[in-house]
């Protein structure tokens, strides 16, 4: 056609141009997305290996765009990060959160834990913890219910900037994981010095578990290691039975993944959880 056939330095431009206006419409509609409220959260079960009982669940942000549909976070969050938004967005993830342990208990069930991810401008904004404290104060549920999920890259940045702040939301009740673990240059010494809760192996370990004797063994050693440190581990993206049957006999804590379920939109979650419960 003509197009195929035009100059190359236009055709260039012009995927040039498609990927700078989607990052320039998704950091403009942002903005209005925060105020008619187009975010929501679904909702990804962990279970307690050995009982096979539900424990909780991560709190995974989607965008419902008017015009695009739903968006991913691994696609606005990198855009949104350092920004102003970015801090309002994770106040309303928190807000969410404690909303959502208002609602389960409402479903009767109590004691249920909900992980929220913090990128690293989240963790470092220097309102975070009177924010948390607020809203713990506000709340009829308790700061023990609420897990803050960090990554590796996020806690490494300043050691004793990080200790401080994770310090004083740990006196407030709030529990740490550590996300994506394996993926960056920490180790478990180095986390050892952090009040940390839970370790969540990255799932890259988990898929390559069935055909790499080396992620298998990287994965045994690190659930024992984590034991031993006193911590809790998770294997993030379980999607076979075997996985799930070669972390039990590693005595891994908790599983996430699609094998236990997909990730659940809130609205959708609420209504099948009963007879989710009873089987
Ligand atoms: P993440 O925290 O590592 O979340 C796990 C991702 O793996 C999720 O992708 C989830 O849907 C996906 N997943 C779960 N089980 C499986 C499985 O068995 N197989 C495979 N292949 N994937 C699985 P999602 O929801 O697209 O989120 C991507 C990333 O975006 C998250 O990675 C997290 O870094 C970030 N994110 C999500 N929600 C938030 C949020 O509220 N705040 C912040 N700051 N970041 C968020
Ligand atoms: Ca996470
Ligand atoms: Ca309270
Ligand atoms: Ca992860």
């Amino acid at each position: 056609s003509k197009d195929a056939g035009g100059d190359r330095y236009t055709l260039f431009n012009e995927g040039m141009s498609t990927q700078v206006m989607r990052h320039i419409e998704i950091e403009h509609d942002v903005r209005d997305a925060l105020l008619q409220e187009q975010f929501k959260f679904a909702l990804q079960a962990q279970i307690d290996i050995t009982t096979g009982k539900l424990v909780g669940f991560e709190a995974l942000i989607r965008w419902l765009h008017p015009k695009s549909g739903y968006i991913m976070p691994d696609e606005f969050i990198p855009i949104m990060e350092n920004s102003e938004s970015m801090i309002t967005l994770g106040y309303w993830g928190i807000k969410r959160a404690f909303s959502i342990l208002a609602h389960l208990e409402s479903l009767g069930m109590s004691g249920y834990r909900i992980a929220v991810n913090l990128s690293a401008s989240q963790f470092l904004d220097p309102n975070l913890i009177n924010f948390m404290r607020e809203q713990l104060a506000q709340s009829d549920q308790g700061a023990d219910q609420i897990e803050l999920e960090l990554t590796e890259r996020t806690v490494v940045a300043d050691i004793e900037q990080t200790k401080g702040i994770m310090h004083q939301l740990k006196a407030l009740g709030f529990s740490f994981s550590i996300d994506d673990f394996g993926t960056g240059y920490s180790s478990l010494a180095y986390l050892s010095q952090l009040p940390v809760d839970i370790i969540k192996i990255d799932r890259s370990f988990i898929a390559g578990m069935e055909n790499s004797s080396a992620d298998k063994q990287i994965v045994k050693s690190t659930v024992a290691m984590v034991r031993k440190l006193g911590m809790k581990v998770v294997a993030e993206g379980v999607e076979t039975e075997a996985q799930l049957s070669t972390l039990s006999t590693m005595r891994c804590d908790i599983a996430q993944g699609y094998y236990i379920s997909k990730p659940v939109l809130e609205e959708e979650l609420y209504p099948a959880l009963p007879s989710k419960l009873n089987d």
